[in-house]
Parts: structure tokens; sequence; C-alpha cells
């Protein structure tokens, strides 16, 4: 069976022994990613965050000719998600090797695919290229992909320019061109608190973020019964949940609060899904409306939504084409769950989803990659460079 290098697994040792939960600083994996770069006679480039406590690192191997323009994106993120409350075999920020594959927090989610991205610096230093390789590590995919922006800002802070981009999240190394966006919104009701068995004294927020559930399942209903559809999708149409929801603190009073938070994963463009955004909007402004007809102290507020945008790279784009020519193959179907791939591909980067492991095994106790799929990966790289030699 085909097995990664030493040097992959020596470094997702050393990525996953570094406990890069979303909510903790992301600073020990990028500066000791920073440090190997400098050690190869790179520059690395660390993007902090306003606060300083997390950063997006951006490591760019030139071409032969010193050019930076243009090539080729390796991008992946540095944060996992919690071992919370999950019940593991082993300690999950141990690597550990069992039935060819090996254990840990993001070994599949997607320390795997950086191990591989880091461990061939080396190699794409000492290649003349004819293109730069930049390898990018973002903070915070994990909770939105709140990195991914600033990222694509930054570069452009820097006047680099990437044509391509692979974000390698676990697809078992097929290339992934589609995913829907997702977005996700607050919506806090604030009523007026009353004994409850003086209804007229109050106004009752839970019962006015009811309609704004009820608004939200018709929106859905409405995706579902009437598109548009991508059949390409297992489910083929725009998607909507509430998926969160509290208020009330009493059984005899009038609830003065309740928040709802509500889904959409949509196959929309992002300005589509602006527009579905501002109709909530406007809907919450009509039942807060509602509300203050009763007690003018009523409010709604509408939190600031996080939106992802979804990915549709063309069949023929460049991405595709040098992944089909390195010999990488299409996935037909795209896929649910979402990507910074739709972020970089509205940058103007031609970008597709492909890496190492399988998405099933993400963000689950006793995560794993096999082995054979690093090597893959590993050979994948490796071809690349060969085609980038100058
Ligand atoms: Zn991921």
């Amino acid at each position: 069976m085909p097995a990664p290098s030493p040097a992959v697994l020596d470094w997702l040792t050393r990525l996953v022994a570094l406990d890069t939960t979303s909510r903790d600083s992301n600073l020990p994996l990028v500066e000791l990613v920073a440090e190997h770069a400098r050690s190869l006679g790179l520059e690395p480039r660390l993007f902090p965050t306003e606060d300083g406590t997390k950063a997006n690192l951006v490591v760019t191997v030139p071409a032969a000719d010193g050019s930076t323009d243009g090539g080729i994106m390796l991008s992946g993120h540095s944060d996992v998600v919690p071992v919370d409350g999950q019940a593991w075999s082993s300690d999950p920020f141990t690597l550990v090797e069992r039935d060819g594959k090996v254990f840990g927090r993001g070994t599949a989610d997607m320390k795997g695919f950086d191990a591989v991205v880091v461990a061939a610096l080396g190699t794409l230093a000492a290649t003349p290229l004819r293109e730069p390789v930049h390898l990018a590590l973002s903070h915070d995919e994990e909770v939105g992909c709140l990195g991914a922006q600033p990222l694509v800002d930054a570069l452009g802070s820097v006047g680099l320019a990437p044509r391509v981009c692979f974000v390698g999240e676990p697809t078992s190394m097929r290339m992934i061109r589609g995913h829907k966006s997702i977005n996700l919104v607050t919506v806090t009701v604030k009523g007026v608190a009353a004994h409850s068995s003086l209804t007229a004294d109050g106004v009752n927020a839970i019962e006015h973020a009811a309609s704004i559930v009820r608004y939200w399942r018709g929106r859905s209903d409405a995706w579902c019964t009437e598109g548009p559809f991508d059949e390409a999708y297992p489910l083929a149409y725009s998607t909507g949940s509430v998926n969160l929801i509290s208020g009330g603190n009493g059984v005899n009073i009038i609830p003065a609060e309740c928040s709802v938070t509500l889904e959409f994963r949509s196959i929309g463009t992002p300005e589509e899904d602006r527009a579905e955004m501002d109709a909530l909007v406007a809907f919450c402004r009509e039942v807060e409306a509602a509300m203050q007809a009763e007690d003018p102290a009523a409010s709604v507020e509408v939190g600031t939504p996080t939106m992802t945008a979804g990915l549709d790279t063309p069949a023929d784009d460049p991405a595709v084409l040098l992944g089909q020519e390195l010999g990488l193959a299409v996935q037909h179907d795209k896929v649910t769950y979402g990507t910074e791939a739709g972020i970089y591909a509205n940058a103007g980067i031609s970008t597709v989803v492909c890496g190492p492991g399988d998405i099933a095994q993400a963000h689950k106790p006793d995560e794993f990659i096999d082995l054979a799929q690093l090597a893959e990966c590993e050979a994948f790289i490796g071809r690349l460079v060969d085609h980038l030699r100058a």
C-alpha cells in the first residue's frame, strides 16, 4: 500500500500536537510553519487579526526568475473543531497510527493536507519554477470561514494574485467544482415583560419570534417546491432552517426576549443571497411594527449575518484543467458542505476543492486519515512540482 514520506508524518505529528481549536490562537501553528519557511530561505508573510491573537500565513515560493505574479495557491485552514464532549480512544492531539490510518483531531480536516504541503516546501524552494506557488493557511475556517476574506484582502495588499487555487479540504483527492453557500443570521426579538395574567400589558417576544420562524419555513418550502434547482446536489434546491431558539424566563411571565438563529444554504449567487437576507430584514421590520403597535418599547434586532459564498467553477476553468492534467478526477456531484473556495473564486482565482481524506471523518471523535490518502496527495504535489519545473 502506498505510504506517505516520513517528512509528511513528522509534520502531521507536529501540526496535530498544536491544539488549534478555533476559539484558541493559531499563532503557534502558523509561526512554526513560518519558521520552517525562513529556514528554507523563503519569506513567510503573517497577517495578524486586529486583536493579534490569530494570523493568516502566506508563504510564496517565487518562480525561477524571481517573479511572484499569478501562480498556484495551495490553501488550507489552520484551525480545528473542538473535541469537547467527544469520546476518543486516544489523545486527540497525539498522532496515533493504527491499521493503515493515522488518528488525531484535524488529520482529515485538514492538517493532513497542510502537512503534505509544508513538507513539500523544501522541494518547491529547491526547484526552478515556471510560476510561483503560494501556501496559504487561514484562521477561523471552522467558525464561518472568517479568515478567508481577510486573506484575500491581504494577498491584494501585497500585490499577489494567484491564478489557480486548490483548497485541500478532504475530498478523497477528487476535484469538487461546486458547493452551496452558507448564511447564518440571529434575530433577537425584544418584547415587554408582564405578569402572564395581564397579557395586554406585555408584548410577547416568543409569539412574535414564532412569526419569523414561520416566515422562514415558508421561504424554505418555496425553495423546495419552486426552485431554482441544480440536480448535481443531493438536495437539488436551496435549503433553509431555524437551528437555534431561546426565550422566556418563567411559566407565568410574558417573555421579554426571544432570539432565533436562521440558516440558509443556497445554490444562488452572492447577490441573490444578499437579496434574500434583505427580504428577511424587511419582514422583521414588519414584525417590529406590529410589536410597536402593542408597545413602542418593543423592537426586533437583526444581527450581522455570516455569509460564506458558494462555489460554482465551470468544467473548463483553469483549476479544473490543471488538476486533470495532473491526474485528478472531477467529482460530478456537488457537495452540501461549505469551504473557503467560494470566497477565493469570488476574488477571481480559479478554484477547486481537492484534498486527502474523507469528509465523513471530519469533526468526529477518532478522526482519522488513511495513509494511502496522504500518499496520494503527496504524489499529486510531486506531479505539480514536476509540471511547474522550468
Ligand atoms: Zn476544513
